[in-house]
């Protein structure tokens, strides 16, 4: 069982970065190259769909972003580092902020949720992103003067990108962003149960920022595969990793999404991206890896991994296998939103019986002693 067959590959990616196109002062071409450097497999570029916040009176600040420097020109880059970075799989993506809205007098203005994001993957053409329902595209139902208008706004992109197959990824969805303009306050709350109320997304981004609540037993992310399970919710809601690069003083390479099965195309990593073909990882010392995590079924010699359904009655064994350079702290085995087994051994294997009429999941949540930390897909187990 032990054996190399079945074993994930490591093909890590850095799933969030901005370039000299969101301002930062690193060029993607820069970036690409520190991406080899760093032995990274796939970079996908997620630069600023749009910074712009208007005012009364033709007031407006505006930030560097594509929409600013134009789609044609960043896909265009995006091409050329394709021919020039042959071994680098490079997709491009938006970081998307759909909404935005002004609170207060103009003497204590507070901009509010500008700094709530959705990364977009997968961008081809320029229309991909002119028609979005954003506010800088004219195309989106909103203005910033009639408050709050709580998940439509991101509903509404969300729903438009799947129709363009974009795929769609909640990023720092607890992170609070506090910032101080002359007399304007820009400010958004962390507000993780947006993963509740919108649907249809691909998945969120729990490293660095959403990891606190989202991810534990029972949490957000539990509730959303849990509905999935028992059939109210069309898809389920993958984690990734992302690495949030803006600055030279920034990690590029942590944290990451770990593409487990071999990728070499672009369109071979957004369909590992749709069917769950990843973990996430937060570990600065790049030790910490998930080799294996299957369910099987030996009667029925059936196998499955993550991402995947498994569709029998009867018993099964979950096989787990992990590696870290400072050791295991604790491997949690989450079964339906509880925990069901935890080991500080980095390697184990779980006996389970699949109960007749219910759907569940299995998913796995590791800390390493050197704090490095790594979150699996689930593996859903149904009825035959
Ligand atoms: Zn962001």
């Amino acid at each position: 069982m032990w054996s190399e067959k079945g074993r994930f590959q490591r093909n890590p990616g850095s799933l969030h970065t901005h370039s000299r196109f969101s301002g930062t002062p690193m060029t993607p071409r820069e970036i690409a190259g520190m991406a080899m450097e760093k032995g990274l497999r796939v970079l996908v570029f997620t630069d600023y769909s749009d910074r712009e916040w208007r005012y009364r009176c033709g007031l407006r600040l505006t930030r560097p972003s594509v929409l600013k420097y134009g789609v044609r020109e960043y896909l265009d880059t995006m091409e050329k580092l394709r021919k020039e970075f042959r071994d680098l799989i490079i997709i491009s993506g938006l970081e998307a902020s759909p909404f935005y809205f002004w609170e207060g007098t103009p003497l204590n203005l507070k901009c509010r949720e500008y700094n709530r994001h959705i990364l977009l993957l997968g961008l081809k053409t320029a229309e991909d992103m002119e028609d979005l329902p954003l506010m800088a595209t004219g195309r989106s139902g909103f203005n910033p003067f009639n408050g709050n208008q709580g998940c439509r706004p991101y509903q509404a992109l969300i729903d438009a990108a799947r129709q363009k197959g974009l795929l769609t990824f909640w990023a720092h969805p607890e992170q609070e962003d506090d910032t101080r303009f002359f007399t304007a306050r820009l400010f958004t709350p962390a507000r993780p149960e947006l993963l509740l109320e919108t649907t249809g997304y691909t998945g969120f981004s729990a490293y660095p920022r959403g990891a606190r609540s989202v991810p534990e037993p029972g949490g957000i992310w539990d509730q959303l595969l849990t509905a999935f399970c028992d059939e109210k919710r069309e898809k389920p809601v993958w984690v990734i990793g992302e690495s949030d690069y803006r600055k030279k003083a920034d990690a590029l390479d942590n944290p990451t999404t770990m593409f487990v099965d071999p990728v070499s195309t672009p369109g071979e990593c957004t369909t590992a991206l749709e069917k769950g073909r990843i973990y996430a990882r937060d570990d600065p010392g790049k030790t910490l890896y998930l080799n294996r995590f299957h369910i099987v079924h030996e009667i029925r010699e059936r196998c499955v991994s993550m991402g995947e359904t498994l569709r029998v009655s009867g018993k099964i064994r979950v096989w787990v296998e992990m590696e870290a350079g400072a050791g295991i702290r604790k491997a949690v085995l989450v079964k339906g939103g509880k925990v069901v087994f935890s080991t500080h051994a980095a390697r184990f294997d779980f006996q389970d019986t699949a109960t007749e009429g219910q759907s569940t999941y299995f998913r796995l949540m590791v800390t390493a002693r050197d704090g490095g930390r790594l979150l699996s897909n689930p593996i859903f187990l149904n009825p035959p």
